[in-house]
């Protein structure tokens, strides 16, 4: 099989199964005991949250473990936001979990404002910058686009904020963006950066929100004061460790080859009739690519192409379970290039035959379906 839906999920790295492995096996004390073994899986604890924050360029208490992404926005935005009354600016192109939960919030009667997307897929920075005032408590955008791979220049975006209200709280969902574009929080200018493990190949259910030190975050659960009293609740060890593991492993792939890879990817695609790929003038992550296959049926051609051996999305996993697609319409593409529109996605094992086997067979397929009349 030839997986290419990266950016739904990755297979778990060998050792971060050992390393987890371990910890359920062996090393499987309550971190929160006093003997010493528990003080063990507690030093555990501390050197794995030291390997995130080194790839965050923070400091290891600036980070807080959390069962996934979703639970680090959700957190990000409802807490950043309720620290005071004001306003919550959030651009289009976000992943579900933040724009429900910045439209959730909307229905409450928080004042909510919604940034639109230039026609890359990139926020338009005039106009967040325009729903930006002095009562604005929190910015949230993107740094790499779930859907299409654009990357957001975060660092820009947090300058121009801040020089408009310096007391801003700026948020960026950075599932996937870590460890595959520069993600130190310092340089990007954020407060908040949201990540999860089963994008680089830890498993489900871990993921982490970095806080600045300097910013006052409300705590999330309240117990047994895990976390620092941030977030209550058994630390998942086992989780912990398999994402700093797979932080390592991920850590040590190489840009410029997964960017040449992608490059091969594009280029291929390009050579299929009536195809174009998506962000293609902007500034891109090199693990993903989403094309649009003018009359075909997206679900259809994933349908024909797994079947075939190769494994491809189209729009974000979670998004599937609804019609359309919120960010690529935001982007102003039609229903009929929506219904066309797929996303490849790589990881650091992708290798050229993969893609050049894969390319193939979504090529045959394509010809297949626009012969059925099916788009
Ligand atoms: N944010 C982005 C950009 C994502 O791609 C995803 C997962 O698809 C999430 C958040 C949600 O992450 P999790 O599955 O860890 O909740």
């Amino acid at each position: 099989m030839i997986y290419l839906d990266n950016a739904g999920t990755t297979r778990v790295y060998d050792e971060a199964i050992e390393a987890m492995k371990e910890v359920y096996s062996n090393t499987f004390f309550n971190p929160s005991s006093t003997y010493k073994d528990a003080l063990a899986v507690k030093k555990l604890i501390s050197e794995s949250r030291a390997v995130i924050a080194q790839k965050l360029g923070c400091a290891p208490n600036e980070i807080y473990f959390t069962s996934c992404a979703t639970e680090s926005n959700n957190w990000a935005l409802t807490s950043g936001f309720k620290n005071k009354r004001g306003n919550l600016v959030v651009s289009s192109g976000e992943h579900a979990c933040v724009y429900e939960c910045a439209k959730n919030l909307k229905n409450k009667g928080f004042d909510v404002r919604f940034a639109p997307l230039n026609s890359d897929g990139t926020v338009s920075l005039p106009a967040l910058l325009s729903l930006v005032d002095e009562n604005t408590c929190l910015v949230s955008v993107i740094h790499t686009s779930n859907e299409t791979g654009v990357i957001n220049d975060i660092e820009s975006i947090s300058r121009a904020v801040k020089a408009k209200n310096k007391n801003v709280i700026m948020h960026s969902d950075g599932v996937q963006a870590y460890l595959k574009t520069n993600c130190s929080v310092k340089k990007l200018g954020v407060d908040l950066y949201s990540i999860s493990g089963h994008k680089i190949g830890a498993p489900k259910g871990i993921g982490a929100l970095y806080v600045n030190s300097k910013i006052k975050l409300q705590p999330l659960l309240f117990g047994g004061g895990q976390e620092s009293g941030m977030r209550s609740g058994t630390e998942n060890v086992g989780g912990i460790v398999a994402l700093a593991k797979a932080t390592q492993i991920y850590a040590q792939s190489s840009s410029e080859e997964m960017l040449k890879r992608r490059d091969l990817l594009v280029n291929l695609l390009k050579e299929i009739d009536d195809v174009t790929i998506l962000s293609e003038s902007a500034t891109r992550s090199h693990s993903i690519v989403t094309v649009v296959a003018l009359n075909t049926k997206a679900e259809i051609l994933q349908t024909m192409c797994a079947d075939d051996g190769v494994i491809i999305g189209r729009g974000s996993a979670c998004a599937s379970h609804h019609s359309g697609n919120r960010v690529l319409s935001e982007m102003g593409l039609t229903q009929r290039q929506i219904d066309g529109a797929i996303r490849i996605s790589l990881s650091p094992q992708t290798s050229d035959e993969d893609i050049r086997q894969a390319v193939r067979i979504i090529d045959k397929n394509i010809t297949k379906l626009r012969g059925h009349n099916i788009g």
